[in-house]
């Protein structure tokens, strides 16, 4: 049984004044039923972290660089998020493929650095509204599987979170049967790849989800839990998110 997973990517939102929101997280959440993620902007991952430690919420960077060091101006290595106190990192964000031209293979050398730090790599996919319409989803959610996750995948060291990229931040969301559509292929995917460890592989749908509409999307069998942007940002939206888990 796969533990449910709600994850916020705050994207580039958030100051010190944001840190209320973690503490409102905190003690409304005691000890939730389910796992508590927020990957704030790297400005904030120490403090955040350190907000969080001791409480039910881990913390993650939003993107990580493929190596350990070196001369790479305004880029974080997995290994400063693990330093930060951070435990997750989100790799291959549709907003990172575009506007920094990641390809899969890109990706696929960040999450190999992400679980070389020790963190669990989230690793994000999903399909474009052109792709969508002309029925190419599953070959460009192959594609990217295939692409862009490393080989030695575990329950334990890697998230897939599932965003297509028209739902992002636009208030749409596909259908039931469409996300239902995607996540059992991404299941049936996993489990062709990685055996029993591709079933405890958590599988997040993400994009415009809210307080409104996560619980029919969570009811979906091989929905594992949410990629919260917008509605992560505010404690009293992403409670009852974490609520209807
Ligand atoms: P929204 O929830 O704002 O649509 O963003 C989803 C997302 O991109 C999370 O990574």
């Amino acid at each position: 049984m796969r533990r449910g997973l709600a994850a916020g990517n705050w994207k580039m939102n958030g100051t010190a004044a944001s840190l209320g929101e973690v503490e409102v997280l905190k003690t409304a959440h005691p000890a939730p039923a389910v796992d508590i993620l927020i990957c704030p902007p790297a400005t904030l991952l120490e403090r955040l972290s350190s907000v969080a430690s001791g409480s039910a919420i881990a913390t993650g960077g939003q993107d990580c660089h493929p190596e350990k060091a070196g001369a790479h101006t305004g880029d974080i290595a997995a290994g400063m998020i693990a330093d930060a106190g951070g435990s997750h990192a989100i790799v291959g964000h549709s907003e990172r493929r575009a506007d920094h031209h990641e390809t899969d293979a890109i990706v696929r050398a960040k999450a190999e650095a992400a679980l070389a730090a020790g963190l669990v790599a989230v690793i994000c996919l999903g399909e474009s509204l052109d792709q969508r319409e002309s029925d190419q989803t599953l070959d460009v959610i192959g594609a990217q599987l295939a692409g862009s996750l490393p080989d030695g995948l575990t329950g334990a060291n890697a998230v897939i979170a599932y965003e297509p990229i028209w739902a992002i931040g636009t208030g749409k969301i596909p259908t039931i049967e469409q996300i239902t559509e995607v996540h059992d292929f991404i299941r049936a995917e996993l489990v062709a790849r990685f055996g029993a460890e591709g079933e405890a592989i958590r599988v997040l749908y993400g994009g415009s989800v809210k307080p409104s509409n996560a619980a029919e999307i969570f009811a979906v069998a091989n929905v594992d839990g949410a990629l919260v942007g917008g509605a992560s940002l505010k404690a009293e939206d992403f409670s009852p998110i974490i609520a209807a888990l």
